[in-house]
């Protein structure tokens, strides 16, 4: 197995569904998927995806590329070597995040950090992420400026928390 020392988070930059017949995004993953791997087919055998997880807007988690697997899922080749990649189902720079994704991605992301030893700092947005000539982040607006990054850090802080009254309990 690689190491898995960050979380990249990302969104999809699409609605969250393909529409009134894909009420979790289902087809909208599958879509995703296909396009990835008709990219990289010819030149990485057994390439899935280039997340390896994702939430849908009803809080349904999909699977993509196999963890043990590299995605390419942003530009620095150094941290996608080590990174573990979930896709948020949706367009967080025109909207906001349905709570019941936002629900579901608390016990995703807490039991990969807690299953592979990764700590909360390691959980980066993509736009986060340094380029690999520059260092400078910010080449991309990923996941959206309403993507709720600085709620969802408190809540992986807040050992079991992620509710106001854990929060304030504290
Ligand atoms: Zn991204």
């Amino acid at each position: 197995m690689r190491p898995l020392t960050y979380i990249i988070l990302h969104h999809s930059a699409t609605d969250a569904t393909l529409g009134a017949g894909d009420p979790e995004g289902a087809a909208l993953w599958a879509a995703i998927k296909r396009n990835h791997q008709r990219h990289w087919a010819a030149s990485v055998k057994g390439y899935i995806c280039d997340y390896h997880l994702a939430v849908g807007p009803t809080g349904v988690i999909f699977t993509g590329q196999p963890l043990a697997m590299v995605a390419f899922n942003c530009g620095n080749s150094r941290l996608n070597a080590v990174s573990i990649a979930v896709c948020f189902l949706g367009n967080f720079q025109v909207t906001r995040m349905p709570p019941a994704q936002y629900a579901a991605a608390l016990p995703l992301l807490r039991s990969l950090l807690e299953k592979h030893e990764i700590a909360v700092p390691h959980v980066i947005l993509h736009r986060e992420v340094p380029d690999e000539k520059t260092g400078i982040p910010g080449f991309t607006a990923c996941p959206g400026r309403w993507f709720p990054s600085v709620a969802m850090r408190a809540a992986l802080q807040c050992p079991g928390g992620g509710s106001p009254h854990a929060v304030m309990a504290r």
